[in-house]
């Protein structure tokens, strides 16, 4: 499912151009356009879902693969540790309504987030 006015379905179907780590049938992992630390991997289900919160539990197996699939990538990277975070509505700061997996890595992470 492909949204004609979604910026990530458009890197998926190569109308816009981006670093591509990682693409399988259902997957992509690109890099993203304005890192927040060295190391910053965007995964994204090729299906269309705006937000975590509109996620059908028919997704879950996608959505495993997806976190799992992140997981490896690091560690091929040899990327040790790392944060992986879903940002889900404006307040939380999700600008791309196309549901992504943040992977950062490569700096000392602060907790609380900001
Ligand atoms: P979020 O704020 O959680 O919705 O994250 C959206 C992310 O997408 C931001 O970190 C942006 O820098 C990134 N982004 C926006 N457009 C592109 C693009 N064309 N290629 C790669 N990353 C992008
Ligand atoms: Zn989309």
């Amino acid at each position: 499912m492909t949204a004609s006015d979604c910026i990530f379905c458009k890197v998926f179907d190569k109308k816009i151009s981006a670093k591509i780590e990682y693409e399988d049938e259902e997957i992509l992992a690109f890099y993203d356009i304005n890192p927040q630390a060295p190391v910053h991997l965007l995964m994204i289900p090729k299906k269309h879902i705006e937000k975590m919160s509109e996620m059908d539990a028919k997704d879950t197996p996608l959505f495993g693969r997806l976190i799992y699939k992140a997981g490896q990538i690091a560690a091929q990277k040899n990327w040790t540790d790392y944060r992986l975070i879903f940002n889900n509505g404006v307040e939380a700061g999700q600008s791309v309504f196309h549901i992504h997996l943040h992977l950062l890595s490569g700096r000392k992470m602060h907790w609380p987030p900001g």
